[in-house]
């Protein structure tokens, strides 16, 4: 399985940011994280990732123990986070390359060629973050983490900030990955793209899980029966909002 979470927990001092999470993520879905802000998204997210130490609990990456065996695990992960920080002074194509060298991808040319095309970074290959719109760092970001062979990817908000079409071109290039076998995780407060993109969704509520399915399996839970089938009703009924 390239994701398996066990009981994760993550306090912040006293305070439990995510709590007993557990799910798997098998090769070919996507699975939308979604819940209200502070719902613990970005945590469980990053601790996937290896940038937070959970408080307890375990995560596998394709098998790895990111605790016990990280540069395994983080080798066959990507992750993309919602705030594109980017190095100054590289430009986009450098930061392909930085990547690509890092992460020993071979064919680096053809792929960096088909990333700017496919994310429509065309002609901005030689320019500064400092030189680039909100959406294209965020693209590069993109970019970045997809440049890498990672069986696993992890999108934190990766729709917001975009463009219509940069949508449009984000939500094909991910379901491609997806067909592709990449196991992807992504949180999004987009519902409706998560709708359309998901094959399954995560509900979290106050750093627990408070819902795992399809929609057809949500939407036949018994408590959730009178919610309506649109993830937006479901989303209000299992966060207490309706
Ligand atoms: P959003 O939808 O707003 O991005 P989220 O679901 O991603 O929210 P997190 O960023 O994971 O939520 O935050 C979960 C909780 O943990 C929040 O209550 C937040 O205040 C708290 N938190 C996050 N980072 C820290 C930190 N470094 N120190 C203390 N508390 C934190």
């Amino acid at each position: 399985m390239p994701v398996t979470v066990e009981h994760l927990r993550r306090v912040y001092g006293s305070f439990a940011a995510v709590d007993d999470l557990s799910f798997e993520v098998a090769a070919g879905e996507i699975v939308g994280l979604i819940g209200p802000n502070g719902a613990g998204k970005t945590t469980t997210l990053r601790s996937l990732a290896g940038i937070l130490r959970p408080t307890s609990g375990r995560i596998r990456i394709d098998g790895h123990d990111l605790a016990a065996d990280p540069l395994e695990a983080k080798r066959r992960l990507a992750f993309m986070p919602d705030e594109p920080r980017l190095f100054e002074y590289l430009t986009v194509e450098e930061h392909l390359r930085l990547v690509a060298r890092l992460y020993s991808v071979p064919d680096f040319e053809g792929r960096a060629r088909g990333l700017i095309e496919e994310l429509e970074l065309k002609g901005k290959e030689q320019s500064l973050p400092d030189e680039l719109s909100r959406g294209m760092r965020q693209k590069v970001v993109i970019a970045c983490g997809l440049v890498r062979n990672a069986t696993t990817l992890l999108f934190d908000e990766p729709l917001t900030g975009l463009d219509p079409i940069g949508i449009r071109r984000m939500r094909e290039t991910i379901i491609a990955r997806a067909r592709g076998g990449a196991a992807v995780l992504l949180s999004s407060h987009l519902l409706h793209l998560v709708e359309e993109i998901c094959s399954r969704v995560i509900i979290m509520a106050g750093g627990k899980k408070v819902a795992d399915g399809t929609f057809a399996e949500l939407a036949s839970r018994a408590d959730l029966a009178a919610a309506g089938s649109n993830l937006e009703q479901i989303f209000m009924r299992v966060t207490g909002h309706d």
